[in-house]
């Protein structure tokens, strides 16, 4: 097969994987009518070093994995390495995760419109929220939060917001095309499963390869696998979204 690459032109490979994200360019060509769901809520988060958070917050945070639930919104803070990979005490991040229901109509837009003007697609970058954004999650945080929370959301620099996303695609081979991690399924993080998930696909697949010296044979017995594991952990994630969220829902998922 062949194809054209942004920055690298054309090429000719027998196989092409695409593990390019959420956004996904190549799951754009392959299934055009897909499209993420937004789910209702968003997800607020920032990154502290251990030493600038304040030491009674700190040291009631550290080495846990802390949640605050609360009717409609939960929060969560747990460690972190640091950017260069470090997790040596002292040295590492305080996590935080607070998922706030935002109206697609009314406060998604602003919320994803950075500080420039630009509406952004899924989410907007650290030291990119718009001004008015950032006072309004500073002022429910003093409003809503208990004590070490808030001191961790007034001790972050750069909070950034991400939407939360529901997406499944129908099958993830197209040909010699193989959707992988996030460019076939985007379960909610609840399940904290994404990643491996995406690290499960790719070990799969080169079992497969190994196994099946013709790529679409091993494609075909490599995807049923994969497209049930997806399909777990989308609903899986929604349920355990929805139940935080939107209680008053009931449960939206049948299993
Ligand atoms: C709030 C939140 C919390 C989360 N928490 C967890 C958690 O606790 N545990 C967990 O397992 N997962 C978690 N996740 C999910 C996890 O981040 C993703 O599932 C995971 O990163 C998916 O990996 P991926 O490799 O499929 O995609 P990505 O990590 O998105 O990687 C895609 C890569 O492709 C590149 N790319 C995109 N387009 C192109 C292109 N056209 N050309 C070249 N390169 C391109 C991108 O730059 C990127 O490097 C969370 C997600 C959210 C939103």
């Amino acid at each position: 097969m062949r194809a054209t690459i942004d920055g690298v032109g054309e090429v000719e490979s027998e196989l092409l994987i695409s593990a390019d994200g959420g956004g996904s360019a190549v799951r754009g060509v392959v299934l055009p009518d897909i499209r993420a769901q937004y789910a209702g809520y968003v997800a607020f988060r920032g990154l502290v070093p251990e030493e600038q958070l304040p030491r009674a917050a700190a040291d009631l945070l550290r080495d846990r994995f802390t949640f605050f639930e609360y009717p409609r919104s939960h929060m969560l803070v747990y460690l972190v390495a640091r950017e260069d990979l470090s997790v040596a005490p002292g040295s590492r991040r305080y996590n935080w995760v607070w998922y706030r229901n935002a109206d697609e109509e009314t406060e998604l837009e602003p919320m994803l419109t950075d500080r420039t003007g630009l509406r952004r697609e899924s989410g907007v970058a650290p030291g990119m929220l718009a001004p008015e954004v950032e006072r309004v999650l500073r002022e429910a945080a003093r409003e809503q939060l208990p004590w070490p929370m808030r001191m961790l959301i007034e001790a972050t620099r750069e909070p950034f917001v991400q939407a939360i996303v529901d997406l499944e695609v129908p099958r993830m081979v197209h040909g010699r095309v193989a959707l992988l991690g996030d460019a076939a399924f985007v379960p909610r993080p609840h399940t904290a499963a994404s990643t491996s998930k995406a690290a499960a696909n790719v070990l799969a697949l080169v079992e497969a390869l190994e196994a099946e010296p013709d790529v679409t044979h091993a494609l075909r017995k490599w995807e049923p696998g994969q497209l049930q594991l997806g399909r777990y952990l989308r609903r899986w994630g929604q349920m355990l979204g929805d139940r935080s969220q939107f209680p008053d829902r009931g449960e939206t998922v049948q299993w």
